[in-house]
């Protein structure tokens, strides 16, 4: 037994660059798939040997599809031919026995998009695809980030009760879910402002202001996203202008390379590039706000 485990070394597939030569159509679609959602994969790593002869000779090995290093997981895809299942249900039960530390399963076509829900990932499938590009930021990525965001802010914000302030109705995910990373006694409000897109003339307006008396408060302002920094910008002097001890911003997403005022945000969750954002409570014509990932919308005509 020992000896037989000893044996039982993954080896390295060798690999030519440039495109994967996938073995069959649903391998790329698959592949396709994983790349919308943002997850890393890589085609045929590594075999697994299952069988040898009394020399030593890999009689028979199993090399799975996919690994995904996201989730540390082996795939083999399969049809729902029967012999074929039964084949390599087989050889999927001596991979378990052989390499109980690595996560291998089969899966059928038909559960590509079940497989990926049960990670967090492929709720669009109900919801309708058209008009996304691709995921940007993944929940996970997200997660993470909004975990690093709160552990800052809870140092620096210690012994403190700050307001958080929210701009609706795009910091709804974000500030829903970063509040939850601040163990202060927090108070948090919310005010609502006209959009400036419309008439250049009036530029943004408040259209429902704070209840909190914000004279002698630390306030930190939660943005979504900044884009231009025309919105902060007026924020940022209202918010001023009511006699708060201090005023901080902290924005999940900086579109940097189009700024035009240059605001101080202190606290950035990810620098993102100039496209149009949908996803975590941004919004495409009220559209999209309830995906639970960051996503690029697809460009017109695109
Ligand atoms: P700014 O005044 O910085 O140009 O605009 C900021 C506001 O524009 C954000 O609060 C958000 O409402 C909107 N915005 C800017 N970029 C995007 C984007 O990529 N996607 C969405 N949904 N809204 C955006
Ligand atoms: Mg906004």
């Amino acid at each position: 037994m020992t000896e037989k485990l000893s044996r039982a070394q993954p080896v390295e597939v060798s690999k030519n660059d440039g495109e994967p030569r996938f073995a069959h159509p649903s391998e790329k679609e698959f592949a396709q798939i994983l790349d919308f959602y943002g997850l890393r994969w890589d085609y045929e790593p590594r075999s697994f040997p299952l069988r040898w002869d009394d020399d030593d000779k890999v009689l028979e090995m199993l090399t799975p599809d996919f690994y995904l290093p996201d989730l540390e997981l082996y795939l083999e895809l399969t049809t729902m031919k029967q012999s074929l299942v039964t084949h390599k249900n087989r050889k999927i039960r001596l991979m378990h026995e052989l390499y109980p530390e690595i996560s291998v399963r089969l899966l059928y076509r038909k559960d590509f998009h079940r497989l990926l829900a049960k990670f967090g990932f492929g709720p669009l499938i109900e919801s309708g695809v058209e008009g996304i590009d691709r995921v940007l930021l993944t929940e996970r990525q997200i997660n993470q980030k909004v975990e690093e965001l709160g552990k800052r802010i809870s140092r620096d914000y210690a012994g403190k009760q700050p307001v958080l302030v929210g701009v609706q109705r795009g910091m709804v995910c974000f500030m829903a879910d970063l509040m939850r990373k601040l163990p202060l006694p927090l108070m948090m409000d919310f005010m609502s402002i006209s959009d400036y897109g419309g008439d250049e003339h009036t530029g943004v307006r408040i259209t429902k202001d704070l209840d909190i008396d914000l004279t002698g408060q630390d306030v930190l302002l939660i943005e979504d996203i900044v884009d231009t920094g025309m919105t902060l910008n007026y924020l940022l002097g209202h918010l001023r202008a009511k006699g708060a001890a201090s005023v901080e911003v902290c924005a999940l997403l900086d579109k940097r390379a189009r700024r035009i005022v240059d605001v101080p945000i202190k606290y950035v969750g990810f620098e993102v590039p100039d496209e149009f954002l949908v996803g975590y409570g941004l919004d495409h014509m009220e559209k999209y706000r309830n995906l639970p990932f960051v996503a690029v919308l697809r460009a017109e005509g695109g």
